[in-house]
């Protein structure tokens, strides 16, 4: 199969609709025909992305005692991992992390809330907060469980700009990972979101033990959905939680960065981010990263005066790409 894949990645055509055999064929090209996968990816990152790397910085409002049991999460209920959880974060820190959002002239405030259902009045209290926020216009994503209709219609009329619902996994795999909701609960909650007028951000987990065939599966299913934002994380397993000790030892760079690439193949047009485990498994290849990514969120910003922030932005220029410096509502 490697032979016909390189030729297709050599001679690429973006009418291509790739097969769920092309992409398994892409996660397992051999090592040494990596660059020429990058390559391929490298054009359609700059075509539709340019040389930019925008920049999201993640509050939890929410955190703890969610009555799901996602494995990987430290906020499910079945994990023991040592956590700070609490019903609302303080309007200080929650205010606080937006202006930096503000005054760095990142990308989007990200904000991301534990459990799965919702009171109106609990959305009707989010929605006032997202309205605080909106007043310099800065760019909202919200990461929630299963709203309402009336719920989303509430935060959309809030001005909330864009809702984070990730697929995780496949279809297949999804109760391997949890059984207290479905996957296809998912797809009704996205079809709902999306009708409604959100921007989707969705994307998925890699390493809980998924085989190559369940990534191309939910990369389809991406496919399908077509979110303007696609997150990808990777495992860091967590002490407490039913992943802990899940081997990691196939999350090489090179397995991660292939996986980043078919997402980059399937999905052109949408940011394709590199979220939990960048710091991890691509510690010191950023620039390589880069060529395929255009979204990360900020690490180590909670250092005095947002220097963790400063910091990333060096990183992104010194790859030689150019840090989101203000936000945008056509992406
Ligand atoms: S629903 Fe969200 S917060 Fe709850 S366990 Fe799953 S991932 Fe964690």
């Amino acid at each position: 199969m490697a032979e016909p894949i390189i030729t297709l990645l050599e001679n690429w055509d973006e009418t291509h609709t790739l097969t769920r055999d092309e992409a398994i064929a892409i996660l397992e090209l051999p090592d040494e025909q990596l660059p020429q996968l990058i390559e391929t990816a490298y054009v359609l990152r700059t075509k539709y992305k340019g040389k930019k790397v925008s920049i999201q910085l993640l509050t939890n409002v929410r955190s703890g005692n969610c009555s799901q049991n996602c494995a990987y999460c430290a906020q499910s209920c079945e994990s023991e991992a040592p956590i700070e959880k609490y019903r609302r974060v303080s309007d200080e820190k929650l205010y606080g992390d937006n202006d930096l959002v503000d005054e760095k002239h990142l990308a989007r405030h990200c904000i991301g809330l534990s459990g799965i259902r919702f009171t109106d009045a609990e959305i009707e209290d989010l929605a006032a907060r997202i309205r605080k926020m909106k007043k310099n216009d800065t760019q909202i994503c919200c990461s929630i469980g299963f709203l309402t209709e009336k719920q989303a219609q509430l935060l959309k009329d809030a001005g909330l700009n864009r809702i984070n619902h990730n697929l995780n996994t496949s279809r297949s795999f999804y109760p391997n990972i949890c059984s207290t909701h479905t996957y296809e609960q998912r797809i009704q909650n996205i079809r709902m979101l999306k009708g409604i007028g959100f921007e989707m951000c969705c994307g998925g987990i890699i390493g809980m033990g998924e085989s190559h065939g369940d990534v191309a599966d939910m990369l389809m299913d991406i496919r399908e959905i077509h979110p303007e934002s696609v997150p990808i994380n990777f495992l860091l397993p967590i002490e407490g939680t039913r992943l802990a000790n899940r081997d990691i030892s196939g999350l090489t760079p090179e397995y991660c960065l292939k996986v980043l690439c078919l997402a980059r193949l399937m999905v052109p047009t949408s940011d394709i981010r590199c979220a939990a485990g960048r710091e991890v498994y691509f510690k010191g290849i950023e620039p390589t990263l880069f060529k395929v990514v255009d979204s990360i969120f900020a690490s180590g910003y909670l250092t005095a005066g947002g220097q963790g922030i400063d910091d990333t932005l060096r990183m992104i220029q010194e790859a030689g790409f150019t840090g989101e410096l203000e936000s945008t509502d056509e992406e």
